[in-house]
């Protein structure tokens, strides 16, 4: 807005002194300057609330009617500013209302504003960096794309075992980055479309607590405050690291670095054995980079069943995977040839690692330091890793939801799209969405592996008389046709109920088939009742049925009986 001079008796008058300068918020009524004309000193005084853009003239300056004086942005209404103090120059600042605001728009916070715009809630969803999160820009998406990209590629090398020759393939690894991020790319826009038609309001920038129901999100042109309702937090988690001497060497990486190495190392050294770490660990190998990994514990994956982790560490070894168990890294130096050296200590000794890269794995933490939940009194976990909440995902302060990594109850993409969905439900005061103790878990590594509900381990534990079988891949048709009969399927069943309680695999399609065995286990099937399912042939999930039969009156082409099915009976 303009501010001109719209009244004076005589031909001119001269500034004779300035109130404001640019930044400055002012109110309706206080004075941006003073002039003096025949009729004495006068003052203009701003018209409405708003931001000092520009002070056109100076102090002794000569005006005439209709100069313009001051320029003003009115198109804001906050009532406070970002340092709280008028003398400093606080940015354009605007005001917002919406009945749920979402901080984070990875799939728990997306998803949640889209379940709760289609529930007809007025929705902000305030993001800092790019909708879809980690899982979609550095996570989950990227990595499944470049493990499409190896696999592929060892299809090519060994498809001259059914006759198909392809002579001298080549990896060309900035296309397959290019390729990557042209997947994510397609599913950023695809969010932004589905936001836009459910009238999702998408607030680009940072947010931060103001207080208990009002929220700032700093935006490059500048401040919106926004008040709302309720209010979820979903900033989900970010890489830990070690606090080892050599982590700021430039061979040592991120999972987030990695996804974007244009090019392929000769040799990588991972530090930790979990998700990440051997999730990258067949990526790299497939691609023809030599691998080491280095875990702190005595095994590889220790949240799996441990038939099945000891399984992928025999294929992994197998493959020609270098694997270290109960290895603690204690530092990274620079070699001579500025190789990476990784030095770890293994049975009381120290041991080293060379390789041109090195890929940190250690973990994610939750993320919320820039939040500053102090101002809404919102209180974390007693380890401090990560915001308590309830079974509704309600933190201590009524109307405010953590879910997802933040929360770090379990940090899965899946696991805060549910717990999302459980928050809207509470806030619109419906029933369901609290169940959420059956959470399937796929690691992609090469074979997959997933898994949902209880273990061997956790039977043995909760003093559950249970029986177990397991039905190797190496008897199912389409496994053979795959070329990928490692593996096996292995299911849980609870003696005393005849419900089956959970269930791992390991082996082709093991990230498909999973869904089957976690409908068995969410809806309580008896083993008798599953056995009555087809499935259809030939196809992997016949492994499911051969499984089933197994913990019943025994499975079709089973060949090795008495290793396959162990009964545990607890009285
Ligand atoms: P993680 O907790 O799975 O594994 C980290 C490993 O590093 C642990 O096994 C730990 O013992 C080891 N470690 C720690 N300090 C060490 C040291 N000094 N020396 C050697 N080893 C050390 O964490 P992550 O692999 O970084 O994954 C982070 C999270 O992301 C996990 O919770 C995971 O579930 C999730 N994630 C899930 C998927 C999926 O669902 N497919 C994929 C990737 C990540």
């Amino acid at each position: 807005m303009d501010i001109k001079l719209e009244f004076l008796m005589g031909a001119d008058a001269i500034v004779s002194s300035l109130s404001v300068k640019a930044g400055d918020q002012v109110k309706a009524g206080d004075e941006l300057l003073q002039y003096e004309a025949s009729k004495g000193i006068l003052p203009i005084l701003a018209p409405a609330d708003g931001i000092v853009e520009e002070v056109l003239v100076d102090q002794g300056d000569r005006i005439v009617l209709n100069d313009v004086l001051v320029r003003m942005d009115t198109d804001t209404g906050c009532k406070e500013t970002a340092a709280g103090n008028r003398s400093t120059p606080v940015k354009k600042c605007r005001e917002e209302k919406a009945d749920l605001l979402i901080i984070g728009a990875g799939p728990g916070g997306y998803e949640a504003a889209i379940y709760a715009a289609q529930n007809g809630l007025k929705v902000i969803l305030a993001e800092a960096r790019t909708v879809g999160g980690t899982c979609l820009n550095e996570g989950c998406i990227p990595t499944k794309a470049l493990n499409k990209g190896a696999r592929t590629y060892q299809d090519i090398l060994k498809a001259a075992k059914m006759g198909i020759e392809v002579p001298h393939p080549q990896i060309n690894m900035p296309r397959l980055i290019e390729w990557k991020d042209e997947v994510k790319e397609t599913l950023v826009s695809g969010i932004l479309g589905l936001l836009k038609n459910h009238s999702v309001k998408l607030l680009a920038g940072t947010a931060r607590f103001l207080s208990g129901n009002e929220v700032v999100v700093e935006q490059e042109e500048g401040q919106v405050h926004v008040s709302a309702g309720n209010i979820i937090i979903a900033t989900g988690s970010k890489s830990a690291g070690l606090r080892i001497p050599g982590v700021q060497l430039p061979q040592v990486m991120d999972s987030r670095e990695a996804l974007s190495l244009k090019k392929l190392p000769s040799s990588i050294t991972i530090i930790g054995g979990g998700v990440i770490g051997m999730e990258f660990a067949f990526i790299y190998h497939s691609l023809g980079v030599s691998v080491q990994v280095i875990e702190y514990l005595e095994g590889i994956l220790p949240m799996v069943d441990k038939d099945i982790s000891d399984r992928l560490r025999l294929i992994a070894e197998r493959k020609g995977i270098l694997i270290q168990t109960g290895a603690r890294v204690s530092r990274i130096e620079n070699g001579l040839n500025q190789e990476a050296v990784v030095i770890y200590e293994k049975d009381g000794k120290e041991a080293f690692a060379v390789s041109e890269k090195v890929l940190m794995a250690v973990g994610r933490v939750p993320d919320y330091e820039t939040l500053n939940i102090e101002a809404a009194n919102i209180e974390t976990r007693r380890d401090r890793r990560g915001i308590q909440v309830d079974g509704h995902m309600q933190t201590n302060r009524p109307g405010i939801y953590a879910i997802g990594d933040v929360n770090n109850i379990l940090q899965l993409a899946h696991a805060a799209s549910h717990q999302g969905m459980a928050a809207v439900r509470h806030i619109l005061k419906m029933d369901g969405g609290e169940k959420q103790d059956i959470v399937p878990n796929v690691i992609f590594t090469m074979p997959e592996i997933a898994s949902v509900g209880k273990t061997e381990m956790d039977c043995q534990k909760d003093g559950i008389s249970y029986e177990v079988y397991k039905f190797p891949f190496s008897g199912n048709g389409k496994a053979l046709i795959m070329g990928d009969t490692d593996g096996f399927v292995k299911l849980v069943k609870d003696r005393v109920t005849d419900e089956i309680i959970g269930g791992s695999i390991i082996g082709p399609d093991a990230s498909t088939l999973i869904n089957s065995i976690t409908e068995l286990v969410q809806f309580h099937i008896r083993q008798r009742d599953a056995s009555e399912v087809i499935f259809p042939h030939p196809t992997t999930g016949e492994a499911i049925s051969e499984s089933i039969l197994g913990l019943g009156i025994g499975a079709l082409h089973s060949v090795n009986k008495k290793e396959e099915h162990i009964i545990h009976a607890v009285d």
